[in-house]
């Protein structure tokens, strides 16, 4: 089972998130544990302050190291680290790793255990990172307000990869960039959309050629809009 720790000013904005759809579903079936930390919680300030002017000067306030600390130290004293090896702490920042399928695959196969730290405002003071992050992860090049969002897009996209969480685990094995290509598109009911029919190959009951339609449609998908992805046989997942 995989455990999830977010540290965060903004609770109620992950629980809201993933308190729904599949991963509250995850959750209630306990194939996936997710707990959220309230770093203001940790505060020893009697304004319960977590934030303060960058030294050197500069616009905007940073997260002080002490609460998130203590609240890190809640975290292994609510359930201690077993195997070192399986977890992996994680600061969600425009400076990290650019996430995608293959990092997600490689996340959910390589740890258990995953302690999430959120910045806020203008981030968090250097000296938290260097002592209890392993790494940092971003979601793309550009600057949120927040690391909340990137944190519940991390738990989602690692969380459908691990067992127990999709009632189907081929949803994953044939999807978008699974085979290094964007997926085929698909169809339902109805047969006829605005005078648009499925295409005839799959309501065929031929399997061979359904597939055969769908790789083929698969290469144009990906040609047409992510020519980039094409042959990168790295970013597979
Ligand atoms: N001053 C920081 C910088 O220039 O690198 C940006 C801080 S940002 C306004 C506030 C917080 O949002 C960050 O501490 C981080 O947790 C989160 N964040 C912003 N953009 C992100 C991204 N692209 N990926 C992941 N987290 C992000």
């Amino acid at each position: 089972m995989k455990r999830f720790d977010i540290m965060t000013l903004f609770p109620d904005l992950i629980e809201r998130v993933l308190g729904e759809s599949i991963i509250g579903r995850a959750q209630a079936s306990g194939a996936i544990e997710v707990k959220v930390w309230n770093i203001r919680d940790y505060s020893k300030d009697k304004h319960r302050r977590v934030d303060d002017t960058p030294y050197g000067g500069g616009r905007g306030m940073l997260m002080m190291a002490p609460p998130i600390y203590d609240c890190y130290c809640a975290i292994l004293e609510d359930r201690p680290l077993d195997d070192e090896s399986r977890v992996r702490r994680i600061y969600m920042s425009p400076q990290g790793r650019v996430l995608n399928q293959r990092i997600a695959a490689e996340f959910c196969e390589n740890y258990d255990r995953y302690i999430i730290l959120c910045g806020h405002y203008e981030g968090v003071d250097r000296r938290i990172i260097d002592e209890i992050i392993d790494e940092e992860i971003s979601l793309g090049d550009f600057v949120l307000t927040g690391g909340e969002i990137p944190a519940c897009v991390f738990v989602d996209c690692v969380s459908r990869l691990a067992d127990g969480v999709l009632a189907d685990p081929e949803c994953y094995a044939k999807e978008s960039f699974s085979s290094g290509l964007l997926e085929y598109p698909q169809y339902t009911r109805p047969y006829e959309f605005h005078g648009v029919k499925v295409p005839d190959v799959l309501i065929s009951g031929n399997h061979a050629k359904i597939d055969g339609w769908r790789d083929e449609m698969a290469l144009e998908e990906t040609k047409n809009k992510r020519p980039d992805i094409l042959g990168k046989e790295a970013d597979r997942a």
